[in-house]
């Protein structure tokens, strides 16, 4: 599964938001975990169109996507040259397909700041600065190395391009990130460079923060077009703790629509480039995860290798429409219910059965 790394300076409440994550994947009901790995936090996909799906099928249990969440150690200045965590840090990162980079912005005097000071956009520059200094020694390496593979024919040239392309543009400041449509996509992955991968941010803050629209408002300007979550993780953990209509009452009470967990994990899923799609029966009403802009057979294969094979076609109801009528047998007779062949694009929110040769 794709994961997404949590980075952050220490003490800015990474452990807190991982621990709320681990929690809240412990009280997932219904979802088989294969294995539960110490670092890694598997938490459920919003997605309150299965408890309507649930109430139309009558299903016996709901089956949500997941998200995964990696805990990556602190990072500090200096990183990049060793110091620290330095190099284990950094290869645990590359690994992630995601950055979620955690922040503080909240302001109690009992926790020390390692750079002496609360600002979530200087927390983010010293991250972004040390990912980048990383990439460019990556790339300082590879490119005398690509020269000669070239010369000899042993690499292609656009990889040597999107090289010195990479490294002129981080030398400037940039992160990749910011520039990928620039890219061969195919030769900028041979790098794993971490400034290349989508980030989120999580700004973690406390209610006054929480109900600072400017302070907020100024964030999300300044990392833009990244999306950027405002969370309390003390208020996240103390919620975890609680069942689902005594957590409901207190989100309520502090004001917010949505716990920050579930942000997170809805635009986390999202970043990763991920979208789903939905069946639904007596037995379960379930999410399954697919790449955007995979088409029906691709979808397909989530569920068996043989469904893919085997395609012959994908009867898909939006679910406006499939609640709107009631039923698929509704849905059919107002003609809702349409038969989609191999090329057909997944659509966030299809309802699908697929018919398949076996
Ligand atoms: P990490 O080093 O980034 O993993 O940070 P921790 O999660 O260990 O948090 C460092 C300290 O900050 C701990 O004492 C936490 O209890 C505290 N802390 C974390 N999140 C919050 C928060 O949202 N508000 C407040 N006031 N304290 C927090």
């Amino acid at each position: 599964a794709l994961t997404i790394g949590i980075v952050g300076l220490p003490n800015v409440g990474k452990s807190t938001l991982f621990n709320a994550l681990t929690r809240a994947q412990v009280l997932a009901a219904n979802y088989p975990f294969a294995t539960i790995e110490p670092n890694v936090g598997v938490v459920p996909l919003p997605d309150p169109r299965l408890d309507t799906l649930a109430e139309v099928f009558g299903s016996e249990k709901i089956v949500p996507a997941t998200v995964s969440f990696v805990d990556i150690a602190g990072i500090v200045k200096g990183a990049s040259e060793g110091e620290g965590l330095g190099n284990q840090f950094l290869a645990n990162i590359r690994e992630a397909d995601a950055i979620c980079l955690v922040t503080r912005a909240f302001a109690d005097p009992d926790v020390v700041h390692v750079d002496g000071r609360v600002d979530a956009l200087a927390d983010v520059e010293t991250i972004i600065t040390e990912l980048i200094l990383s990439d460019v020694q990556t790339l300082e390496k590879a490119v005398p190395r690509l020269e000669k593979e070239v010369r000899g024919k042993k690499a292609e040239q656009i990889v040597l391009d999107t090289a010195q392309q990479a490294l002129a543009l981080l030398l400037t400041g940039e992160t990749v990130a910011a520039h990928r449509g620039d890219f061969d996509a195919a030769a900028l992955a041979q790098f794993g460079l971490m400034s290349a991968k989508p980030f989120i941010y999580a700004v973690n803050t406390d209610d006054a923060g929480l109900a600072d629209t400017a302070f907020q408002e100024q964030v999300r300007a300044q990392l833009a077009p990244a999306d950027v979550i405002f969370l309390d993780a003390k208020f996240e953990s103390e919620l975890v703790e609680l069942d689902a209509d005594d957590a409901a009452e207190m989100l309520a009470d502090s004001g917010q629509d949505e716990a920050g967990l579930d942000q997170l994990a809805r635009v986390g899923f999202h970043t990763l480039g991920l979208q789903t799609y939905l069946t639904a029966g007596p037995k379960e009403a379930r999410a399954w995860t697919i790449r955007r802009g995979w088409t029906a057979p691709q979808a397909a294969g989530v569920i068996h290798t043989d469904f893919q094979k085997g395609f012959i076609k994908a009867e898909i109801t939006s679910f406006d429409d499939l609640v709107e009528a009631g039923s698929v047998a509704a849905a059919r007779a107002a003609g809702k219910a349409r038969m989609e062949g191999k090329d057909y694009v997944m659509v966030d929110g299809d309802v699908v059965e697929f018919r398949f040769n076996v």
